[in-house]
C-alpha cells in the first residue's frame, strides 16, 4: 500500500488541534488530524462542567494577569488571536456566546457539545480529513518533518503540529504522550504537575464540615518566610480536603514546590483587622455573657465550623462566656485570622483541570509556534509548558497556540514549495547560497570565511561570536559558566544580534557593541562552556537561520553543516592539527603584543576541541555531506583557493 501523504499531520483532536487543523487548511494546507480518543474533543464537552468556558472576556493585561507560566512566551500568538477573535470566531461558527460572572464566557446554549461540534463542522468545511489512529513518532529526516507515524503506518508531511494536550482527565484520551513525542526528538519536558486541582489536608475536621463553603476569606499559603499564594475569595471544604476557587488557584501556584515546606492558613474575617475582630468579640461576650461557649458563635460562624474552632482552642465548650479569659479570646482571635491547614498534597489527575509543566516554551518560537530544534514542527495547547487561572485561560490558551501553530505551518510549507526563482521583485522567494564551514578553533576559519565572502559577495557570519556574547554575559553577572540553571535564567533577559557595519560584523549584547571585549581567552573558555548548554543553542539557532533565509552566507562555526542549515549544498570541514593551530593562535597573540605562552595556548585550544567534540548537543563533526579540507600544510593563500574552488563547484556558481 502506498504511503498516505498530507501536507500537515495534527496530532491530536482538542482544542488546539483542532483550531491548529483550522487555520492550515484556510490557508491552503491539506490536513490530516490524526486523534486515538473514539469522540474528538472530549476534555472540551466536559469543561465548566459541560458548558465550556471557553474564554475570557478580558483586556490583554487582565489576560495575562492571569497566566502563571508562560505569559511572555504567549504574548504574541494572544495578540493575534486573543479572547476578542475566540469569541468571534466562535459567532461566525454559529454559536451565539454569553458573559457571565467573572468575564467568563460561555455559549448561550450551556451546551459545550455545541462548541464542539462547531469546530468539527468546520474543520470538516475546510477539507480537514480525521482519522482515529494512535500517533506513535513523528519522522525527522536531516532536521526535518517527513511523516508521522501512526498505528497503521506512515504518513508523509511536510509539517506536524503536536498538540496532544496534558495529563489532565486521562479518561478523556488526554494521557501525555506528545510529551514522549516530543522528548525522543530532543526537545526538554519539564516534570508535569495536577493543577487548578483540589488539595488534601492532614486535618480531619475536614471531613466534619464536607460541603462547606466559605465566601469572603483569605486563603493564604506560605515555604518558609516567602508568600507563595494569598488571595481573598471562596473555598469549600471536602471529604480530604479543600477545594473552590481559591484552593484551585493555590494548586497551581504551588505546583512543584516541597509540600512538607508550606505552611496554609485561611483567614475567616479578612476585612477585619485583630485589633478591630479583638473588640467585636469582647462586644459579643458581653452581650452572650451567661451563654455556653458552644452557642456563642453562631453569628462569627457558620454553623458546621463552630465545633471545630471550639475544639480547636481548647476552650471547655460549657463554659460560661464571662469565664473566658483573655488568654483563651487571643487563642480564639488567633484560629479566626489563621486557621491552620497542613496540604498533605494535590488530588491525582482524575481531578486536575490543567497540566502545570511540559514542553519547554524557550525551545518553541512564539510568534510561529515553531519548534527551535525542527523544522517544519510545531507545538500548540497544554502540552506546552503554559497555563493559568480557572474562567477560560486555558482553554484560550489553545486557541491563540493552535491558531498560531496552524497558521504558520501552512506558510512554512508555501515558502518550502516556493519554486527557486533568479529576479529579485518578481514576489517569488530567492533561494539563497549558504557556504556552511564548520571546524575546530583556530584552524583559520574566520579569515578564510571571511576572504571567500568578499571574493563572491556574500555576507561573512561568525556564529562563535553569538556564543561568545553568551558566554562574556554569563561572566559579567558572575554566574558560573557551568551553571546550566544560571545561564538558562539569564537568556530571558538577553538579546543578542548581530549587525554590519562597513561590511564588518559586529555582535550586539543588550544594545551594545561587544565585539571586542569577547576576544579574551577567558571569553573563549567561557563560550565553550556555555555553547554545550542546549538553552543556549536553541536561542541562538533561530538568529542563525534567518540570516541565511535573507542572505547569501559564509557561516562559520562548529554546527553549521550538521545542524544549522544542514539544507546547506556546500558544506567544509576545516581542520589541521593541534600544534599548526597552537601555533598560529600564539604568533597571533604575540602580534597583537600581548604575553603568551605556547603550551598553554596548546592546552587550552585541546581543552576546547574536548568540549566541542563530545558535548551531547550539536558536536563538532564531519557533516555526511561535508568536505574536509586540512589547511595544516597549506599557506592561507591556498587554503582561501582550497574552499572557493569547493564552494563554486558545489554551488555551480
Ligand atoms: O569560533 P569561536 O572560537 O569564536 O567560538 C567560540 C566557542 O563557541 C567555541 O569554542 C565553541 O565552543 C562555540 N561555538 C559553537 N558553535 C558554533 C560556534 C561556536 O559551539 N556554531
Amino acid at each position: 500500500m502506498a504511503a498516505r501523504k498530507a501536507d500537515i499531520v495534527v496530532i491530536g483532536g482538542g482544542p488546539a488541534g483542532y483550531t491548529a487543523a483550522i487555520f492550515a487548511a484556510k490557508n491552503g494546507a491539506g490536513v490530516l488530524l490524526a486523534d486515538k480518543a473514539k469522540r474528538p474533543l472530549m476534555k472540551l464537552r466536559i469543561s465548566g462542567k459541560g458548558r465550556c468556558n471557553l474564554t475570557n472576556n478580558c483586556t490583554d493585561a487582565e489576560f495575562f494577569d492571569n497566566i502563571f507560566r508562560g505569559s511572555r512566551f504567549l504574548r504574541s500568538a494572544e495578540s493575534r488571536f486573543g479572547p476578542q477573535d475566540i469569541m468571534e470566531f466562535m459567532e461566525e461558527l454559529g454559536v451565539p456566546l454569553k458573559t457571565e460572572r467573572g468575564r467568563r464566557v460561555f455559549p448561550v446554549s450551556d451546551r459545550a457539545d455545541d462548541v464542539a461540534q462547531a469546530l468539527i463542522d468546520e474543520a470538516q468545511r475546510c477539507g480537514v480529513k480525521v482519522i482515529k489512529e494512535e500517533v506513535k513518532s513523528i519522522e525527522v529526516t536531516d532536521g526535518r518533518v517527513t511523516g508521522v507515524i501512526t498505528s497503521s503506518g506512515k504518513t508523509e508531511c511536510g509539517a506536524a503540529v503536536l498538540a496532544t494536550g496534558g495529563r489532565s482527565y486521562p479518561a478523556t484520551g488526554s494521557t501525555g504522550d506528545g510529551y514522549r513525542i516530543a522528548a525522543e526528538l530532543g526537545h526538554t519536558v519539564s516534570r508535569t504537575y495536577p493543577a487548578l486541582v483540589p488539595l488534601t489536608c492532614a486535618e480531619q475536621w475536614c471531613a466534619e464540615a464536607e460541603g462547606l463553603s466559605l465566601r469572603n476569606v483569605r486563603l493564604t499559603c506560605r515555604k518558609k518566610k516567602k508568600v507563595l499564594f494569598s488571595e481573598q475569595g471562596e473555598m469549600l471544604f471536602t471529604s480530604e480536603g479543600i477545594s473552590g476557587p481559591l484552593v484551585l488557584t493555590m494548586s497551581s501556584m504551588i505546583a512543584g514546590e516541597d509540600i512538607a515546606e508550606l505552611e496554609t492558613r485561611i483567614d475567616l474575617k479578612p476585612s477585619l483587622d485583630r485589633e478591630t475582630l479583638d473588640k467585636r468579640l469582647l462586644r459579643d461576650m458581653q452581650e452572650m455573657s451567661n451563654r455556653a461557649f458552644k452557642n456563642s458563635l453562631g453569628e462569627l460562624l457558620p454553623k458546621s465550623l463552630i465545633p471545630v474552632i471550639v475544639r480547636l482552642s481548647g476552650i471547655d465548650p460549657d463554659k460560661k462566656v464571662n469565664g473566658i479569659t483573655s488568654a483563651e479570646r487571643g487563642r480564639l482571635l488567633e484560629l479566626l485570622k489563621n486557621l491552620p491547614l497542613t496540604v498533605t498534597g494535590t488530588g491525582g489527575w482524575n481531578e486536575a483541570i490543567v497540566t502545570a509543566g511540559g514542553i519547554t516554551t524557550k525551545e518553541v518560537d512564539p510568534r510561529t509556534m515553531a519548534s527551535k530544534l525542527i523544522r517544519g514542527l510545531y507545538i500548540a495547547g497544554e502540552v506546552l509548558d503554559a497555563d493559568g487561572a480557572t474562567g477560560g485561560y486555558n482553554l484560550t490558551i489553545a486557541f491563540s497556540t493552535g491558531h498560531a501553530a496552524g497558521t504558520a505551518a501552512a506558510e512554512y510549507l508555501k515558502e518550502e514549495d516556493r519554486p527557486d526563482t533568479e529576479g529579485p521583485g518578481d514576489g517569488k522567494k530567492k533561494t539563497m547560497h549558504a557556504i556552511a564551514i564548520d571546524g575546530p578553533a583556530g584552524a583559520g576559519k574566520s579569515t578564510i570565511a571571511k576572504a571567500a565572502a568578499r571574493e563572491l559577495g556574500f555576507i561573512y557570519v561568525d556564529t562563535g561570536a553569538l556564543y561568545r556574547a553568551i558566554g562574556l554575559s554569563a561572566l559579567r553577572h558572575g554566574v558560573g559558566i557551568n551553571d546550566r540553571e544560571g545561564v538558562s535564567g539569564l537568556l530571558a533577559s538577553t538579546e543578542v544580534d548581530l549587525r554590519y557595519v562597513d561590511g564588518e560584523q559586529r555582535v550586539f549584547l543588550n544594545g551594545e557593541d561587544v565585539s571586542g571585549e569577547i576576544r579574551t581567552e577567558e571569553v573563549s573558555m567561557a563560550a565553550s562552556a556555555v555553547s554545550a548548554q542546549p538553552d543556549v543553542r536553541a536561542f541562538l539557532l533561530e538568529l542563525q537561520r534567518d540570516l541565511a533565509r535573507k542572505n547569501n552566507v559564509v557561516m562559520d562555526g562548529r554546527d553549521i553543516g550538521t545542524v544549522v542549515l544542514p539544507d546547506a549544498k556546500c558544506k567544509i570541514f576545516l581542520t589541521a592539527s593541534p600544534e599548526v593551530r597552537a601555533m598560529r593562535r600564539y604568533k597571533q597573540l604575540l602580534e597583537k603584543g600581548e604575553e603568551a605562552d605556547y603550551e598553554a595556548v596548546l592546552e587550552d585550544l585541546k581543552t576546547r576541541d574536548y568540549n566541542d567534540t563530545h558535548r551531547e548537543i550539536a558536536p563538532l563533526k564531519l557533516a555526511d555531506d561535508g568536505v574536509e579540507v586540512d589547511t595544516s600544510e597549506l599557506d592561507l593563500e591556498e587554503s582561501i583557493r582550497a574552499v572557493i574552488d569547493t564552494a563554486k563547484e558545489r554551488l555551480g556558481i
